[in-house]
């Protein structure tokens, strides 16, 4: 049949020009400019994941071996958030901003006009494959002697994987663009799940999902785009942004990096374990761009902290968390072989204190903790995105402001404190994309606040409102009359003007 030949072919430069070409006729005709088409397209995109939750789900078990409540949370309820604040937000994100003007310029008017860019691409990593921020609740009931109170409690979850791909999905087309995804082979069944379910939900004269690897990405950042928005290891971030150079396209890069936890005494140690295990262990098992890389607490507090580390990952994962169905598993075995060589280096695999134990055939490493690791290891020097947490210890807390700063700028950074000059130092002098104090992970489900990078974690940002502007050319308008023509900006200039 003429359509299955159609899919045969490879996609190759010749393939993604002509597909921009189709899309820049598309973005041409004006369409997706409306606030018609943007909020259609979704509500698409929430019918979608309305209707096919079980689907995403399943498919993020096949690729991750992600546990259900994860999927339902961290991705496809985040997605949902994400389509909700879009559709609330919309008519106001696309209304100009006025802002005042100079003397210079009265009498006169201005305005920021937010425009679409025209036509973007969005390469999406694995990790996250369908979404990303989301904030649910639990009701649990307390009772006491003859009455029963149902207390309300806000939650976060990592939900990435559809985010990754879906979330700047939603910011391109709020902004009215034409739209082409790229997500990553290494969750083959997320991607074919997203190419299947947004060509059925979504206008595909304007939004599109290409799959493939290498090859395919390449032919596509060969074209001409008006904005690339790139997820993935900065390796190939310097290859998107070469590529991007040759035609002065502007990009977005959400990076990775070590982001550091630091733990001081006088804290509620059982919270402060807790929360780092739910961001690390409970988010992909460790492969999450933001989760806890590495810790660093006092010689003092180190031996206590692992055990409360261990008590609390045993309560989570059990006496053999290789049996949890809570874990998910490592994505492939390039990672699992990656991650098992960063533990076996002889100066590193002597210093695990917890865990530690793998089973190549399933693809699952533990939960591991290493004490004191030296800081030449490998484990110390590339970004971990796994279930492997070393701890480095210092005799005051202060010097981890050094050992952090040392490094290149993580896309996040934790503090577990009471102390208020101790935040605001951390707060005023370590950079990274966001911090936070007292948790982990948490302000990614903050949509009010920028997600990004700085440095080698990032360039740009993203969610709720900074999604949209991030595929938005922020348009300087300026309206004048024929009032008050002031002669003095005229030739010739003379002498009479200049004394005025
Ligand atoms: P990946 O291997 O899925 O690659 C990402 C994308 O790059 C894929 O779509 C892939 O096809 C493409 N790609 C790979 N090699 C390429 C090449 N040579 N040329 C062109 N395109 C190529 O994902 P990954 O890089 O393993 O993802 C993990 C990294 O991403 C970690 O560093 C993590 O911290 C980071 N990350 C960052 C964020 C964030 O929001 N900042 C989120 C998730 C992951």
């Amino acid at each position: 049949m003429a359509g299955e030949d159609k899919k045969q072919q490879p996609f190759d430069s010749k393939a993604a020009s002509s597909l921009v070409a189709e899309l820049r006729g598309a973005f041409a005709s004006g369409t997706t400019r409306s606030y018609q088409w943007r909020e259609s397209q979704l509500r698409g995109l929430l019918r979608m994941t309305d209707e096919h939750e079980q689907d995403i789900t399943a498919a993020l078990r096949s690729d991750l071996g992600k546990p259900e409540l994860e999927s339902v949370l961290y991705e496809a309820a985040m997605l949902r958030n994400s389509c909700k604040f879009a559709l609330k937000e919309l008519q106001r994100w696309m209304m100009p901003e006025k802002v005042k003007t100079s003397l210079t310029t009265f009498p006169s008017s201005a305005e920021i006009v937010s425009e679409p860019l025209g036509v973007v691409l969005i390469i999406s990593a694995w990790n996250y494959p369908y979404c990303m921020r989301h904030f649910s609740f639990f009701i649990f009931p307390v009772s006491f002697a003859s009455f029963t109170i149902l207390f309300v409690v806000p939650t976060f979850f990592l939900h990435y994987l559809s985010v990754l791909s879906l979330d700047p999905v939603v910011g391109a087309i709020a902004a009215g663009n034409a739209v082409v995804l790229k997500p990553s082979e290494i969750a083959p069944a997320t991607s074919a799940l997203l190419a299947k379910l947004l060509g059925e939900y979504m206008d595909s004269s304007s939004i599109r999902v290409v799959e493939g690897a290498v090859p395919e990405t390449t032919a596509l950042l060969e074209q001409k785009w008006d904005k690339i928005f790139y997820t993935g290891n900065g390796r190939v971030g310097q290859i998107v942004m070469a590529a991007a150079a040759k035609h002065l396209t502007p990009v977005v890069l959400e990076l990775g990096g070590k982001s550091p936890v630091v733990v001081d005494s006088g804290i509620n140690l059982q919270i402060a374990c807790r929360r780092i295990i739910v961001g690390k262990w409970g988010n992909n098992n460790g492969q999450a761009c933001i989760a806890s890389d590495y810790i660093i607490t006092t010689k003092d507090l180190a031996p206590k902290l692992v055990d409360v580390l261990k008590n609390e990952l045993e309560t989570f994962y059990g006496k053999n968390p290789l049996e949890s169905k809570d874990l998910s598993r490592i994505v492939n075995s390039n990672h699992f072989t990656r991650l098992t060589k960063l533990l076996d280096e002889d100066k590193v695999s002597k210093k695990v204190v917890y865990g530690g134990e793998r089973d190549p055939t399933k693809l699952q490493i533990a939960p591991t903790i290493l004490l004191d690791v030296p800081r030449d290891s490998l484990i110390m020097n590339e970004e971990i995105f796994g279930p492997l947490l070393p701890i480095l210890t210092v005799d005051k807390l202060e010097e981890s402001f050094d050992i952090i700063k040392s490094g290149a700028k993580p896309l996040a950074a934790y503090i577990f404190t009471n102390d208020k000059k101790l935040k605001e130092h951390f707060v005023n002098n370590v950079s990274a994309g966001g911090l936070v104090v007292n948790d982990t992970t948490v302000h990614l489900a903050v949509h009010t606040l920028p997600f990004g990078g700085v440095g080698e974690s990032g360039i740009g940002a993203y969610h709720g409102k900074f999604s949209f502007d991030a595929f938005s050319h922020k348009k300087a308008v300026v309206y004048r009359s024929f009032m008050g023509d002031a002669a003095i900006r005229y030739p010739p200039y003379t002498n009479g003007k200049l004394r005025l």
